[in-house]
């Protein structure tokens, strides 16, 4: 292991709640090899691939994917920013994908927050009802979608939080960050979110 490295996974944390819940942020990592129960994806509105982590996530799972998303699209037509659906997670450890839709950054005054909100409130809510007890997020909106990194890293977490307590099934939640910047500021909004709300405790985790 090299001394980056060590330092980066040294920042690696786990919010505990009081009754057991956790919240991973973890990278720097590929979310196409998470082996919780789901993985989200960040999706466009066609729900036909794209680049990014879409790309990722359809060239490791198979074309398997990819199928099921179109019967989704040819039913529902396009998806909306904040919603979420469920397909089979195809070749992939994970044995089911969520996809939802971020929404695209164009200042902060439409709505972006609360879109990007609901995706992690709906994807939690989803692998609640199919009675999935983890799931894995990327940095949704932060790439192609240009959401500034801290703001979309505050309210993922903190939407996050709030889903993760009234949910059912879900008890374990993952952030997996795929470059180190994303990663530091991931963790640095997850500290910040946990000691604000006081009921979360911080493991530093490797
Ligand atoms: P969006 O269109 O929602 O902005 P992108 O896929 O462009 O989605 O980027 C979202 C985040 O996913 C970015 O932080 C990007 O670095 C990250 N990412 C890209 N590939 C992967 C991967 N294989 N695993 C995890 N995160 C990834």
């Amino acid at each position: 292991m090299t001394a980056q490295n060590k330092g980066v996974q040294d920042s690696t944390i786990r919010l505990i709640s009081e009754n057991g819940k956790t919240i991973d942020v973890f990278g720097p990592a590929d979310i196409t090899r998470e082996t919780t129960d789901a993985i989200v994806n960040a999706a466009n509105s066609s729900l036909l691939g794209g680049g990014g982590v879409d790309g990722a996530i359809h060239r490791t799972g198979g074309p398997a994917i990819l199928a099921e998303c179109r019967q989704i699209a040819g039913k529902i037509g396009s998806l909306a920013a904040g919603k979420a659906v469920i397909t089979t997670g195809g070749n992939l450890a994970a044995k089911y994908v969520i996809h939802t839709v971020g929404p695209i950054y164009r200042g902060g005054a439409s709505r972006e927050a609360e879109k990007l909100a609901s995706c992690h409130r709906e994807s939690i809510r989803l692998a609640d009802e199919h009675r999935l007890n983890s799931l894995s997020f990327p940095a949704i909106s932060t790439g192609a979608y240009g959401y500034p990194l801290a703001e979309a890293a505050s309210v993922a977490i903190s939407a996050t939080i709030d889903a993760l307590a009234i949910a059912a099934h879900v008890t374990k939640v993952r952030f997996v960050l795929f470059d180190v910047s994303t990663l530091k500021i991931y963790v640095r909004a997850a500290k910040r979110l946990a000691s604000s709300t006081a009921s979360f405790q911080v493991e530093e985790v490797f």
